[in-house]
Order: structure tokens, then C-alpha cells, then sequence
């Protein structure tokens, strides 16, 4: 399997970097790149950076160009190129524009179109569809991007999640022959229709009542397109009943080689305080994969805090098969919420209790408060108020000190480390949200690089652009290299920070001076334009199967 998938990859590599230098050559011929002695003109001229290309090399002075939404030019000096319009980029650091693995983006809703809360990180393309979540329509999302527009670039998955659900709702069971073809008609179609690849939720219902060859089977039909396999895996340490973190990657790392795909583990580390200090086990089992020719790779945000829903954290999952009203109607026996309650209870105590479980729900009566808080507000015991609240619905809710800082140092330091929001935009009226959703990229370059020196700013800076690109096969960002497209970010070095925080976490990061999307610029001079430069990007399926 192993031989199979390196063949495949490199085969598909080669026609990208063809594609690429196809690309740059047409640039070049056309005029803006070629500075033949007669003055050129470009769209815009970036003067006097610090070039840091994408490829984790030291950085070098230079200037970029743009021309037509592409980069034109980079390169030591532009003298003698004119240009529309230009930026003195003198002691800032000029970064292709990073490109953010794991988003909840919400691209679909009018608050959420413009992408503010990425792209005042620097973040120019957003990855969606993922935790088995991505609607199998993907040509109908694809084109309600483009009608009505986007602030950064976007593209999809197809989750598992959404197509069980569609085919078995969400039975407990396993499909038969007949639905297991309905399902992998779904995926097929989905990736015809330009989705990246198949992504789970392994941990969440649906996702969780799959066996593993159920996701095997549906995972060859994404292969067949040069499809990725995206995880938020089975058990990242602290699932109830689970079977546990490094078992669940190896379940990970056998879909994709079984299947014969690459595999990206979402929001890669090691859940709960048991799991303390025990990224280093995961990360060997990733290091013997890819040193077998499984091409394996992950995403990291820095915090220690993670977001979810409160059924997830806090309902076993027995008792959400049937979906909703069938959970709703086992709170009405005795005997079943004397089970439920106790198993809430056991829950909630692998993520280290009711006080570390604060609601990021826009419901103003849980905004801001723990479950611990909410209980002793309502006088009730902490399992009743769960069932209480997810009668109106289930809660969006953080973990507070789920994740060990030191498991995420030692992480980040992997070649095949790359970098998350898992943001989600908040709603317009909602105060208290995951202060990653506007801080995760910057918090990462502050953190990690230059307050720790963890990781170099070259390391990182791949791991957010090159890096990313390469593993999606996107042939045209990712780099500052001509031909690509125009996707930069301008950034103070020294004044790059995060400013959310868990009290205050919709405050923007400070550094970020100048980000072009498509060449246009999202943000100037520190403020958004207003521009809604971002477009859908499709796997295309056609480049892919010419393999
Ligand atoms: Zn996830």
C-alpha cells in the first residue's frame, strides 16, 4: 500500500511543479516579470521586505510585485519597475498568506462572508467541510461563495458525519450493502464536485457509530480523485469509554494507508491530564507512518483550551443514537437518567469537571459561564442542568486545560506540523467565544517563536504557507514565488501579538499591517477594506484523474 501511495503522490507532484512552472513561465513571457532593459509595470510594488518565501528558508530583502492578482516579480530589488501603486515594507517581514488547515469559518452566513477574524491574522485561505461536518452539495456551496462573496479563500471536504446522516440518520448501526453504496455515491459526487477530500468526526455522532472499515470503504472512493483524509479522530485522550489516544491514531493512520490517501490529523495532540506530557508517543507512531511512505500530517493551535458542544462532552453516546428526540425521550425514564447522569458525571471528570466546561453559546443566559456556574445558578445538580440545557438545543462550550502546553511545544517542533484556527466566527451578538477564532495564527508567532524560540520564524511561517499548499496540492499558493497568486501578508515582526483573551476574545492581533487576497488587499494600512477578494478553490478532479 505504502509503495502505491508514494507512486501516486509523486506522480501527482510532478504535474503540479510542471503546472507551476508552466505558470511562471507564462508570467514571465507576458511582460511584468520580464525586465528586459524597458521599464515594466505592475499593479503593485511591496518594496524592501524581509522575504520569507514559504519555503522555511532564511528570509532575504527583496521586493514582490503584483500584476493581474498574481505575484509578478520577487526578488532582491525592482528598480526600474513602475507600478500603479506600491507599499514601503522597510522592517516588516513579507509572508505568503497562511493558510488556515482547520477553520469553522462561517462562510455561509452574512456575518460570516468576510472572513474579519482570519484575516487580521494573516490567514488568506480557510480549510472547511472538516470534523465529518462538510455538506456532500459542494458545487452548491462553492457557487453561494462566489454570488455572494468571500473575504478570504475557501475550500471543502466532504464529511462522513453528513453523509451517514443523509443515508443512515443517525442509527447506531452499520449500513448495509445497499446504503454503503448510497454513501460512497455521496462522496463521489462530492468530490466530482471539487471537494479536497473525505473528512470524519470520529469522535462525535454520527462519525463515532462507524467502524473503521465503514471509513476505509468510503475513504478508496475520495483516493480515487487524489482525495486527503482529514480526522478529528476517534479518541484524542479524553473520550468516555474510548480506546484511547494512540489506538485512535493508528485507527487514523489505517484509513489512509488501507485507502491509499494522505491523512491529516485536525487539531493534533493529547487530551486530558492523563494524557500529560504524552504527545511525544503519538507523534513516534506519525514519524513510522510516513517513514513507510504514508504520507501523515498534522494542525495545531497553541492554546490549552478546546471548543465543542456539550453533548459531546457530556452525553454518552448511546444515548444520542436516534438523534435528538430520542435522547430527549430517554430523559424521560428514571432508570435511563440515573445511568446517563452517572456516566455525565464520569464524563465530565476526564475533562477535569464542570468548572472547566465554559459556554462559548450565544444563548446570553449561558454566554460566559461555566457549567459548574449554571448549575449552582439554577440550584440543580451539574447532569441535570445538562439535560436541562440540551433540551433547547445543544450548547457550544470550551475546555478549559484540556491540552498540555508542553505536549504542544514538543508538537509544533515536527516537520509535519501545521497550523489551525479550528476557529469558529461568533455570531453578531455574542460576547464570549474561543479567543483562538482571532488569535490562533499570531498567538503561535508570539508564543512559540518569539517570546519561547520554541520553533525559528522560517519554520513557522511554513508551517502556516508552503507547507500547507504542498500537502492540499494547491499548485499557485503558498509561496512568494512568480506566477503564484497574490496571496501575501505584510507583518510587524516584533509587533505581531495576540490580543484575545478568554474574558476579552473578539480583540484583533496587533502586526498585521497589509493582507492581499488575490492580489487585492484585504487589509491596509492595520484596517480591513472592505473587499471581498477570496474565491472557492476545487480540487480539480480532472488534473487529479489524468493520473
Ligand atoms: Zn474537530
Amino acid at each position: 500500500m505504502g509503495g502505491r501511495l508514494r507512486s501516486r503522490t509523486h506522480v501527482l507532484r510532478a504535474v503540479l511543479t510542471l503546472l507551476t512552472s508552466m505558470a511562471a513561465a507564462a508570467v514571465t513571457a507576458c511582460g511584468p516579470g520580464d525586465r528586459g532593459g524597458v521599464a515594466t509595470t505592475a499593479d503593485l510594488l511591496i518594496l524592501v521586505g524581509d522575504l520569507y518565501d514559504g519555503s522555511g528558508g532564511d528570509p532575504l530583502p527583496g521586493d514582490v510585485a503584483v500584476t493581474d492578482g498574481r505575484i509578478s516579480f520577487v526578488g532582491g530589488t525592482s528598480s526600474g519597475m513602475q507600478a500603479l501603486d506600491t507599499i514601503e515594507a522597510a522592517g516588516l517581514m513579507v509572508t505568503p498568506g497562511f493558510i488556515d488547515m482547520h477553520s469553522h469559518a462561517e462562510l455561509d452566513e452574512p456575518y460570516g462572508r468576510d472572513g474579519r477574524p482570519f484575516v487580521y491574522q494573516g490567514i488568506t485561505t480557510v480549510v472547511v467541510g472538516l470534523d465529518g461536518g462538510g455538506p456532500p452539495e459542494v458545487a452548491e456551496r462553492l457557487a453561494g461563495w462566489s454570488a455572494n462573496g468571500l473575504g478570504v479563500n475557501a475550500l471543502t471536504f466532504v464529511g462522513h458525519g453528513a453523509v451517514r446522516r443523509q443515508v443512515l440518520g443517525m442509527d447506531d448501526r452499520e449500513p448495509s450493502a445497499a446504503e454503503l453504496e448510497e454513501m460512497k455515491g455521496l462522496v463521489r459526487s462530492a468530490m466530482e464536485q471539487g471537494a479536497f477530500g473525505l473528512s470524519t468526526g470520529l469522535f462525535y455522532v454520527p462519525g463515532f457509530y462507524a467502524t473503521t472499515e465503514e471509513v476505509i470503504e468510503l475513504n478508496r472512493v475520495s483516493g480515487e480523485y487524489g482525495g486527503i483524509y482529514d480526522t478529528h479522530d476517534r479518541d484524542l485522550g479524553a473520550s468516555y469509554q474510548g480506546i484511547g489516544y494512540l489506538a485512535s491514531i493508528r485507527e487514523g493512520i489505517r484509513i489512509g494507508e488501507e485507502a491509499g490517501t494522505p491523512v491529516i490529523f485536525s487539531h493534533f495532540n493529547a487530551q486530558g491530564a492523563a494524557n500529560y506530557g504524552r504527545a511525544p508517543l503519538g507523534a513516534e507512531l506519525v514519524d513510522r507512518a510516513r517513514e513507510r511512505g504514508v504520507e501523515v500530517m498534522a494542525a495545531q493551535h497553541v492554546y490549552t483550551a478546546t471548543q465543542s458542544s456539550l453533548s459531546a462532552y457530556a452525553i454518552p453516546r448511546w444515548a444520542s443514537a436516534g438523534g435528538q428526540e430520542a435522547m430527549l425521550a430517554r430523559f424521560q425514564h428514571a432508570d435511563t437518567v440515573a445511568l446517563l447522569d452517572r456516566q455525565t458525571m464520569e464524563m465530565l471528570e476526564i475533562r477535569g469537571g464542570a468548572a472547566k466546561i465554559l459556554f462559548a453559546d450565544p444563548r446570553p443566559e449561558l454566554n460566559g459561564k461555566t457549567l459548574a456556574d449554571v448549575a449552582a445558578e439554577r440550584g440543580a445538580s451539574v447532569p441535570a442542568t445538562v439535560r436541562d440545557i440540551l433540551e433547547d438545543g445543544n450548547a457550544a462550550v470550551m475546555n478549559l486545560d484540556l491540552y498540555d502546553i508542553e505536549n504542544t511545544r514538543y508538537l509544533a517542533t515536527k516537520s509535519w506540523m501545521m497550523t489551525c484556527t479550528d476557529g469558529r466566527t461568533p455570531q453578531p451578538d455574542q460576547v464570549i467565544t474561543h479567543p483562538r477564532v482571532f488569535g490562533a495564527f499570531t498567538r503561535k508567532l508570539r508564543q512559540f517563536v518569539l517570546d519561547e524560540g520554541i520553533i525559528t520564524m522560517p519554520f513557522a511561517i511554513r508551517s502556516m504557507t508552503g507547507l500547507a499548499a504542498d500537502f492540499l496540492g494547491l499548485p499557485d499558493r503558498g509561496y512568494l514565488r512568480e506566477g503564484m497568486w497574490a496571496d501575501v501578508a505584510v507583518l510587524d515582526r516584533e509587533g505581531i501579538r495576540d490580543m484575545a483573551t478568554f474574558d476579552d476574545p473578539q480583540r484583533i492581533s496587533e502586526g498585521t499591517v497589509h493582507v492581499l487576497v488575490n492580489g487585492e488587499f484585504a487589509v491596509r494600512d492595520g484596517a480591513m477594506t472592505g473587499a471581498m477578494p477570496g474565491r472557492p478553490i476545487r480540487r480539480d478532479g480532472a488534473t487529479v484523474r489524468a493520473n
